[in-house]
């Protein structure tokens, strides 16, 4: 059983997962933020905030803080720590293990388009839909901020900063959203096409359910690839599993 397991966090399953072992005892478990978000929710355990400073940072907080096990349970999307995770336990010699949920894939009736980035899915948007409901975080809206024409609905947890597309109407709210909100919002306004990153998992799922019972089209940026040596599973249960753990 480890002794001290740190969790690279700001997921759904990262809070999870925390919640878990912090009530098992003789488990120390820590889990880190990254600062992104001004008013984190409550996480169980220990919690540090901040970058590490690289990979390097990342390998001496494993090393002076004992830590015997490392899972990282960030965002699909958040690939520069994914790769200091996998490079600093590798240096280390820290057990790691990359916590990362299944893509989402379409079902029938759906009209997705896949782009392989935001400047691709900028790239894809004047063809689809004037009115474009933006649901990929506040930090990327750059890549969008050179479409004067469109007219663009973001919902953010903390406003965003420019640069950002000239027409640009904020919504700050923070998950889960139901099947209903997310009707309700995309008639409220107007939305013709919607922009998601593939993040995968429930917690934000609603919105293309909501766009396929509209018939609206969804351009879906998928996901950039685990580092090739990354050892994964795909939910807490896998984590609990690869710790030798039985569930709770
Ligand atoms: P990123 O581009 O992969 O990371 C950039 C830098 O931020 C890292 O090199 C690291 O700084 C620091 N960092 C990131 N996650 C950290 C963590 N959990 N603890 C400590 N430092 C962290 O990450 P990102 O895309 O900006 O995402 C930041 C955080 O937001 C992640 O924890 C992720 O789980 C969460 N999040 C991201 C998205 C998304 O779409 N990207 C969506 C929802 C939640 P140093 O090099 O100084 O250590």
């Amino acid at each position: 059983m480890p002794a001290h397991v740190l969790i690279l966090g700001g997921t759904t399953e990262a809070r999870r997962l925390a919640a878990d072992l912090a009530a098992r005892p003789g488990i120390r478990v820590t889990t880190s933020l990254a600062g992104r978000v001004a008013r984190p929710g409550a996480v169980a355990g220990e919690v540090r905030i901040g970058g590490f400073g690289g990979a390097q940072g990342l390998a001496d907080w494993l090393r002076t803080h004992h830590v015997d096990a490392l899972v990282d349970a960030t965002h699909p999307f958040a690939e520069d720590i994914t790769a200091n995770a996998v490079l600093a336990a590798a240096a280390g010699g820290v057990p790691t293990v990359v916590l990362r949920r299944p893509g989402w894939r379409p079902g029938p009736g759906d009209r997705w388009y896949d782009v392989p980035s935001l400047a691709g899915a900028a790239e894809a948007l004047p063809g689809l839909g004037r009115r474009v409901f933006l649901s990929t975080g506040r930090l990327g809206l750059a890549a969008f901020a050179h479409l004067a024409d469109l007219h663009f609905v973001v919902r953010s947890v903390d406003p965003p900063e420019p640069p950002m597309p000239p027409q640009t109407e904020l919504v700050l709210a923070r998950g889960p959203f139901t099947v209903a909100d997310e009707t309700q919002l995309l008639r409220a306004h107007r939305v013709g096409v919607l922009v998601t990153k593939d993040s995968g998992g429930e917690a934000t799922a609603a919105k293309l359910t909501a766009a396929r019972n509209l018939h609206l089209p969804v351009v879906v940026v998928r996901r950039p690839p685990l580092p090739p040596d990354a050892a994964a599973v795909p939910d807490v249960a896998g984590v609990l599993r690869w710790l030798g753990l039985s569930p709770a």
